[in-house]
């Protein structure tokens, strides 16, 4: 490592520890040509995952901007901001965890969503709105189509159970 005060080339490593809670080794140097110290830090370089847009251009993942989008979908619900913080890590490790170099923004889109419908179906439309308003319209009103059914069934169920005691092996409402 150059020394940082005269140029040299060289420095002399004269102690080593882990610093940042383990995430990075601080290294304390001795520049053998004017004696000066220094300090470096060694860290590991997170590899590189790019982010493939419908227009086909790349860009760097950008965690922050998945969590602005959450917090846009968030609007006025009661939802802390850490639960969408922990969401977008998340997100984030699942991408990299599959260890590929580029990930498609609608595959970023799709995980997101996965997440937010437990998290609260309000918030959930409005990020599916928002993030397949240039894709397809149709499969948002799908989507509400969807959960309105799911929620009627589960009102149905709901209403039926104390009237009707379910006999074994049936009771799924099919005809
Ligand atoms: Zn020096």
């Amino acid at each position: 490592m150059r020394c940082p005060y005269c140029g040299h080339q060289d420095s002399r490593v004269l102690d080593s520890r882990p610093a940042e809670e383990g995430s990075s080794i601080r290294r304390r140097r001795e520049c053998p040509s004017c004696g000066r110290r220094f300090t470096t830090y060694e860290r590991v370089e997170a590899p590189a995952l790019l982010v493939v847009k419908r227009d086909g251009r790349r860009e760097p993942f950008d965690r922050a901007k998945v969590l602005g989008g959450l917090v846009k979908a968030r609007g006025k619900r009661p939802i802390p901001t850490e639960v969408l913080e922990a969401l977008a890590a998340e997100v984030e490790r699942e991408v990299r965890n599959s260890g590929e170099p580029e990930v498609s923004s609608s595959r970023i889109g799709e995980l997101v969503m996965e997440r937010l419908r437990a998290v609260d179906e309000v918030a959930f439309v409005r990020f599916a709105s928002e993030y397949r308003r240039f894709q397809d319209v149709e499969s948002i009103v799908e989507e509400v189509a969807r959960l309105r059914a799911r929620k009627e069934r589960e009102e149905q169920l709901r209403r039926q159970v104390p009237l009707l005691p379910l006999a074994e092996g049936q009771g799924n409402g099919k005809h």
